[in-house]
């Protein structure tokens, strides 16, 4: 179904940045999608309009009491010049069930899927051509009515900005060094751990810096009621190879539901390697490393793809894995497989990409 979206054309165009100083969500492109809700019309107007400033009340209601939700997903360019989504239709799926949790009205996600198409095929030219780049596309919906009183709000935005994005990595998958919290937490089960929600990041920010002044670059995070059972990375899901076995936190009401975690799972069932969801302990991993079984360790997200995990620093412990980033690794076969199928190198077994055109 194609709806019709305005285009209000630009007047001047951006001079694109080199690809070399790209890095991550720093540069903008032209064009962004708008679409506004109010109770009488609902979603209405969507429009492709040049990317430019807000005009908000300071009394609106996303500044006070944080109805944001967002997604995050990019559009790949293959050596033939085409343009390839991975799995849109999941992100557009995930930002209503973030919309659900935080009495956000739903959207079409039919509607928001042909306009992230419309947005990308406009800015075609944004999408970057060198290995490891792509255009990373950011959906999000935040209240926008004037109000003070703590209630749903009655008037919301949904937009979507496109930021190109250089290589995560050089050759070489590069492995993180991660540190567990075991003071903050992220999410408690009830709560708005398994959707994408500003606050997630607002509350995560002080152990991320807890971590960094201990030298290590993301954290770890357990449960939020003993602290004990592994969750998730900042911004990946986690997961373990421990005497030949694959194994994840099962999504358990805290976690979020990650689709490169889902593309992992079902990657490797296709390919007939045993993955398993389970609860699963720091207690365990650390005693699964001292018996020397602890092969692999890897989190999963749209940023990296697969980040393979060279240490995990636990209280005064610390576990060197060196298995991840191994040629023959499991990590690195899922890695060259998700971003063979993203690029269009490889064949596409299961149908998760969607050209734009
Ligand atoms: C977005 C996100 C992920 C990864 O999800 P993908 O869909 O794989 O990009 C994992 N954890 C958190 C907290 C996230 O916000």
């Amino acid at each position: 179904m194609n709806q019709v979206i305005e285009l209000i054309k630009a007047d001047v165009k951006k001079e694109k940045p080199a690809v070399e100083s790209l890095g991550f969500g720093k540069h903008f492109t032209d064009y962004m999608f708008v679409m506004d809700y109010n109770d009488e019309k609902g979603w209405h107007q969507p429009r492709i309009t040049p990317y430019a400033p807000l005009v908000l009340e300071p009394s609106a209601m996303v500044f006070h009491y944080a109805q944001a939700v967002f997604e995050g997903l990019k559009a790949y360019r293959t050596k033939d010049g085409r343009v390839l989504l991975f799995r849109p239709e999941k992100n557009v799926a995930r930002l209503n069930t973030s919309c659900q949790r935080l009495s956000i009205p739903q959207i079409d996600e039919e509607v928001v899927l042909d306009a992230i198409k419309q947005l990308v095929e406009v800015e075609k030219d944004w999408v970057p051509d060198k290995e490891g780049t792509s255009l990373y596309i950011r959906p999000f919906i935040i209240a926008t009515e004037s109000s003070l009183g703590v209630h749903p709000a009655h008037e919301y935005k949904l937009m979507v900005i496109l930021s190109p994005v250089g290589s995560y990595y050089g050759d070489q998958l590069k492995p993180v060094r991660i540190y567990v919290e075991d003071e903050y937490v992220r999410a408690v089960r009830g709560g708005v751990g398994f959707i994408k929600t500003a606050g997630n990041y607002a509350a995560s920010l002080k152990a991320q810096e807890k971590a960094e002044e201990r030298g290590y670059e993301q954290v770890l995070w357990l449960d939020g009621v003993e602290r004990k059972y592994i969750e998730e990375v900042g911004s990946m899901n986690i997961f373990f190879k421990i005497n030949g076995e694959v194994v994840t936190p099962k999504l358990n009401g805290s976690i979020l539901g990650g689709i490169t975690r889902d593309s992992v799972i079902e990657l490797l069932k296709y390919w007939g390697v045993p993955v398993k969801e389970v609860k699963i302990s720091i207690d365990e991993v650390y005693d699964a490393y001292q018996k020397g079984e602890l092969e692999e360790v890897f989190g999963t997200g749209t940023a990296a793809v697969i980040s393979p995990v060279g240490e995990l620093g636990w209280k005064d412990i610390t576990m060197k894995i060196a298995g991840a980033d191994k040629e023959d690794s499991i990590a690195n076969r899922l890695y060259n497989t998700l971003t063979g199928i993203q690029l269009g190198k490889q064949e596409d077994p299961l149908h998760w990409t969607v050209e734009v055109k």
